[in-house]
């Protein structure tokens, strides 16, 4: 008797802990965005998922790991476009939901990014072009440089309205600090005839973070730049430091990442493996090599204007997730102006004079890094093959002694 009771104990303890564990998925919608396909996915908490690909016809799919659907939603989408003709989501066993894509072609691209309050995981699917389509945009592409058409530079102020970003000692929002400099970029650089500026907000408003890069496929942007500042909870680190999009072991760059994500330090750990498998599919888009110059234009500008003027740390050039630049289809970077957590820089970032000094940098680094390149592809532009294997060599790029 006792151990039929004993066994009962365990059984409930265990379903309980059970039933606790599950995350549900509510709802799946999508919609259309620049040449692609985005489907959210609404959970009532974190997911652990893998990926997997068939072939015959043409599938992606994602797993969603201790998982129950929501019997009353809809479980398939007809959509015929952009790649994908159906998607459709089931309760692929007891703990697992199922989410497939099936496709038109075996040319695409995806993006998935896990974000929390509200809880939903959100995946891109883009149609890519064939080669022949690419080789005609190249064509196009080089026309417009050589016509000087304005470059378009997505400025992207980081956080705002509800999302105040990281606070200093003495009350200063980050989101106030770095809107009054992407303002001022925009300023500086409005009458320069070679570029238009964008900004992703220009007053305090709330943009989620997927859709900050999207207005920049939207407008087919040149450069996409997120400017945010640092903190740390050792208030005496200080600095500039630029990054770009790639994975890291760095704890120190993976801390900043989680903080900027607004996930937490562990769920960033956790997302490696299906992370990496993505920024592989995005390789073609992501224009790394792009990214490393303009990172670096606009990060030794900083050092060096703000060195001049005010004393500040060089901490060098960075590679980290950051959910923001996912999904650029431009060269992107993310820059941590200061620290804002550092009482010195705290009062710096409160300085006018400080503001203008940084949007100056940032200018003249964007303006540097148009004025080089431009040369090099005059150069390049009597060959469109010679741009394409050019472009392949990307892979090889350093920062520092690290692989990109
Ligand atoms: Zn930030």
């Amino acid at each position: 008797m006792f151990r039929i009771f004993l066994f009962f104990l365990i059984f409930l303890t265990l379903s309980v802990a059970f039933a606790e564990e599950k995350v549900q998925v509510k709802d799946i919608r999508y919609y259309e965005i620049h040449n692609g396909i985005r489907v959210i996915i609404e959970t009532t908490g974190f997911v652990e998922f893998t990926r997997g690909q068939l072939k015959n016809p043409e599938r992606l799919f994602f797993d969603l790991k201790k998982v129950q659907l929501n019997k009353e939603i809809k479980k398939e989408f007809l959509i015929n476009k952009h790649s994908l003709s159906k998607i459709r989501i089931g309760q692929f066993d007891l703990n697992t939901v199922r989410i497939v894509f099936d496709l038109l072609k075996s040319e695409y691209e995806f993006k998935i990014i896990q974000l929390e309050d509200p809880s939903r995981l959100v995946i891109d699917i883009y149609s890519v072009k064939d080669n022949a389509s690419s080789l005609i945009d190249i064509n196009n592409e080089n026309d417009k440089k050589l016509k000087l058409i304005k470059k378009k530079i997505v400025i992207d102020p980081g956080h705002g309205g509800k999302d105040p970003g990281a606070i200093g000692p003495n009350g200063l929002m980050e989101k106030d600090v770095v809107l009054d400099i992407a303002l001022k970029i925009r300023e500086i650089m409005k009458d320069n005839p070679k570029y238009e500026i964008i900004l992703t907000r220009a007053n305090d408003t709330f943009i989620p973070l997927q859709e900050r890069t999207e207005i920049a496929n939207k407008n087919k942007a040149d450069l996409f730049i997120s400017i945010h500042a640092n903190a740390s909870l050792n208030n005496h680190a200080r600095g500039i430091e630029t990054y770009i999009l790639n994975w890291t072991d760095d704890e120190e760059a993976i801390r900043v990442a989680a903080r900027e994500n607004a996930i937490s330090v562990k769920k960033m750990k956790e997302l490696k493996g299906e992370i990496g498998l993505m920024l592989a599919s995005l390789e073609r888009e992501a224009k790394r090599e792009d990214s490393v110059k303009i990172a670096g234009y606009v990060h030794n500008s900083l050092v060096n204007r703000i060195k001049f003027s005010f004393s500040s740390n060089d901490n060098g050039l960075k590679q980290a997730l950051f959910y923001v630049l996912v999904g650029a289809q431009m060269p992107s970077c993310l820059l941590e102006v200061s620290y804002i957590s550092n009482p010195e820089e705290e009062r710096l970032l409160a300085d006018e004079k400080y503001r203008m000094k940084i949007a100056q940098a940032i200018a003249e680094g964007i303006d540097n890094y148009f004025e080089k390149s431009e040369k090099v592809k005059k150069v390049k532009y009597t060959n469109n093959f010679l741009i394409r294997a050019d472009n392949k060599k990307s892979k090889n790029s350093t920062i520092g002694s690290k692989k990109l």
